[in-house]
């Protein structure tokens, strides 16, 4: 290998790309990381330094919380200078809030984070996970002829996307095409070649060090709407002790029911100072309160646009700022600010 030959970290998390099936239960169990390599010997084949990193226990994603990002963080934080890319091996489950919460505690990131997993396990004949294991290792070591690397950004990779992490969403339990960023198109498209899009790539500042952040404050909520919801449950929530933020997944372009209680209950919500957040419940668009009547009555009541948010980033990025015990307006500008990609600003 050469002294200069690209290199990756590879971090398992976690997940059904490093699990085997339990023959008495047939319930798929996590097994060692060392075997995940033994399925992959196609690994030794990359001229790469491939190092690895293990979760011990590994988790199923659905056990996921801010303490592992913050763990996550430090790793790469601690490793930053010697590697040329990182590769997160997650459960499907809740890979789309870690790749949201990374892309904003990982600040001046300048290196390719890049998380994937599998719908099938390593180990079984027609798993998606080797193909995704192998494409995100190239993607993160993938460099520019002048050093700089391709896809500086926190990324998932999955089947034939590369896609901005805090744009994604999980939209399958069962296809191996289980990903999609619907309002940001993809960064690469993976086929025959890995075709990457450098003008929907982010470009840092090489004179700006990593800034790594580990807070999070999770007093918040995500309140989807329907139709015939209650008084008494909304009111109950916006009241939970503690409670800072809300999440709060509207129809269409944003829109909520006009009943005086509902409005008058988030006005004084917002008056409290409990942040809320209006994201669509639709995959795909954004929301624009000022378009119809339902939506200027959530304005007046204080409620802030989400923009074309998906509901991980959002919830997630709330949980990241105010873990910074930011002032309230701050928090609110920055939920309405770009802060790394995550939302359109027309
Ligand atoms: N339950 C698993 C997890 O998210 C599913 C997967 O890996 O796809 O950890």
């Amino acid at each position: 290998m050469r002294v200069d030959a690209p290199s990756v970290l590879l971090i398992y998390t976690g997940g059904t790309i490093g699990m085997i099936e339990n023959p008495e239960t047939g319930a798929l169990e996590n097994f060692n990381f060392d075997h995940l390599l033994k399925h992959v010997p196609e690994l030794k084949r990359f001229n790469y330094r491939i190092s690895s990193y293990q979760f011990n226990p590994p988790l199923d994603s659905s056990d996921m919380e801010p303490v592992y990002w913050a763990k996550l963080v430090k790793i790469i934080n601690y490793n930053y200078d010697d590697f040329d890319g990182f590769v997160i091996l997650h459960g499907t489950d809740t890979m789309a809030y870690t790749a949201s919460a990374l892309s904003f505690m990982l600040e001046n990131l300048s290196k390719p984070v890049i998380l994937t997993g599998s719908q099938l396990p390593i180990g079984t004949l027609r798993t998606d996970g080797k193909e995704n294991l192998i494409t995100a290792i190239e993607i993160a070591a993938a460099k520019h002829p002048d050093g700089t690397a391709i896809v500086p950004e926190v990324c998932i990779f999955f089947e034939n996307h590369l896609m901005r992490g805090n744009r994604t969403t999980k939209i399958n339990a069962e296809n191996f095409n289980a990903f999609r960023s619907f309002n940001y198109p993809p960064l690469a498209r993976v086929g025959i070649h890995i075709k990457y899009e450098p003008n929907l790539i982010r470009k840092p500042d090489p004179n700006k060090p990593l800034k790594p952040h580990y807070l999070f404050d999770t007093n918040v909520v995500i309140l989807t709407l329907f139709p015939g919801i209650q008084e008494e449950i909304v009111t109950s929530l916006l009241h939970v002790p503690g409670l800072k933020a809300v999440v709060l997944k509207t129809f269409g372009s944003g829109n909520a029911p006009q009943k005086e209680w509902f409005i008058r209950q988030l006005k004084e919500a917002t008056e409290r100072g409990i942040i809320i957040v209006n994201i669509t419940q639709c995959s795909s668009g954004a929301v624009e309160m000022e378009r119809y009547e339902t939506g200027m009555h959530l304005l007046e009541a204080g409620v802030i646009s989400g923009y074309d948010s998906t509901p991980e980033c959002a919830i997630t990025k709330l949980m990241f700022l105010l873990g910074h015990e930011l002032p309230n307006k701050e928090i609110r500008n920055k939920m309405n600010s770009c802060l790394i990609g995550e939302i359109t600003k027309s």
